[in-house]
């Protein structure tokens, strides 16, 4: 690889020539997805990864393993071993502490899971494991427990047997499609899984999570959405973490999609050293709105053991929240959520806006910490703060 003096931070990012590919190669999600950076080796090609650390990655990946496409491999600025793009795909010692005090499983998947690949924790709606495969593998994954177990199976009898869970429970009117992510499936394979659900009468809609529109846009191309405008309403719940994610190569893919009729929403990953400052999520959700994406939940971190280095205190969250709230538009702003650990399921969490109250006056706290008294037209007795609170285990 030849490299240019360095003097401006577009030296320290590789370029699609650095992969000796054509444009055209590049363009195309097939070409991503096969030279996917996941070998030691494959990191001798940057320039810029000193032996060392490539060895400790090494060592990382044994227990973890990593796969990052070209095209997100390029986003990464070599020059700052902190950058936050680098932190979510590059295996890092951290995630293999001694101690560790997470766990591979606290939202008790497992135990929900009533078909194979199928978790029904909420009535009306379910999440289906489409594949263990993704475009990357994020570091901070909460079903980093998968990477390693054998595929759920794109077999027959598997999807035979979700699909007769999902007819007989006609409480179920809105399918998650999860993994792993399922655009890495063919659009063969879409296509049927897509329309099986569809007969479903009692199914209202499809939800897809994926990543492919930040780590490999090129996935979503004119026969995908063909797909998508056969079989919806189809929803698509996407992962940005960072401004510098949203590029005009990622912009291109959400605009596709929310032309032929998918709404897609966002659920950021709260993350130490990514995106854990008022400013960078600011600039994420602005962002967000410029692509006609809608910032839908900015997650808490899971305790899930090798993230333990991501995990940022509850109160990082909800200042975030506050720092949003009166300084953005409302559509920028989106809801805490924290997953419980065990049956609890997700909570979403805000500043409490409730002071106290005299008689029908209550006094709540507005975005810019001032206390302002407001008539309440209704019962004492059903006062937001006089709640009963009891403690489950
Ligand atoms: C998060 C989650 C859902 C979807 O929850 P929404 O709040 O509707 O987005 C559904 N099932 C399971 C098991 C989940 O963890
Ligand atoms: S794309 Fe989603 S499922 Fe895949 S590794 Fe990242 S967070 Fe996990």
């Amino acid at each position: 690889m030849t490299r240019q003096p360095a003097s401006s931070a577009a030296c320290f990012r590789l370029e699609p020539a650095d992969f000796g590919a054509s444009a055209a190669e590049w363009n195309r999600w097939e070409w991503q997805f096969t030279h996917r950076i996941h070998r030691p080796v494959d990191l001798e090609r940057i320039p810029w990864l000193m032996r060392d650390e490539i060895d400790r990655i090494d060592r990382v990946a044994r227990i973890y393993p990593f796969a990052v496409t070209p095209y997100f491999l390029s986003l990464i600025r070599w020059d700052d071993p902190e950058d936050p793009l680098r932190r979510q795909v590059i295996p890092n010692p951290a995630e293999t502490p001694s101690a560790d005090s997470g766990s591979l499983d606290p939202l008790c998947e497992k135990s929900h899971t009533e078909a194979p690949g199928l978790i029904h924790r909420y009535r009306d709606r379910v999440v289906v494991l489409t594949t263990h495969r993704c475009a990357v593998y994020c570091r901070h994954c909460f079903r980093k427990r998968l990477w390693k177990e054998p595929p759920p199976g794109d077999d027959a009898i598997r999807w035979n047997k979700v699909i007769d869970y999902l007819e007989r429970h006609e409480e179920v009117r809105d399918v998650l499609l999860s993994g792993g992510d399922p655009l890495t499936l063919t659009d063969d394979r879409l296509d049927e899984i897509l329309c099986r659900i569809r007969r479903i009468r009692h199914i209202e809609i499809l939800r897809i999570g994926s990543r492919v529109p930040v780590a490999m846009p090129q996935r979503i191309t004119p026969s995908l959405c063909r797909i998508f405008e056969d079989h919806g309403p189809i929803w698509l719940v996407t992962q940005f973490n960072h401004p510098r994610e949203i590029t005009p190569e990622a912009a291109r893919a959400c605009e596709q999609l929310t032309r032929c009729g998918v709404p897609v929403n966002n659920q950021t990953v709260l993350l130490r050293g990514v995106n854990d400052q008022v400013d960078s999520i600011r600039e994420l959700c602005r962002g967000l709105l410029r692509i006609r994406v809608r910032p839908y939940y900015l997650h808490q971190c899971d305790p899930v053991s090798g993230t333990e280095h991501f995990r940022t205190p509850l109160y990082k969250g909800i200042e975030i929240l506050s720092g949003l709230q009166g300084t953005t538009s409302g559509l920028a702003v989106p809801r805490f959520m924290v997953d419980l650990p065990g049956r609890g399921g997700k909570v979403s969490l805000q500043a409490d806006s409730f002071v106290s109250r005299q008689g029908s006056r209550v006094f709540l706290r507005n975005h810019a910490g001032e206390v302002f008294s407001y008539e309440d037209p209704g019962r004492e007795d059903l006062d937001p703060g006089s709640g009963v609170v009891r403690a489950f285990a």
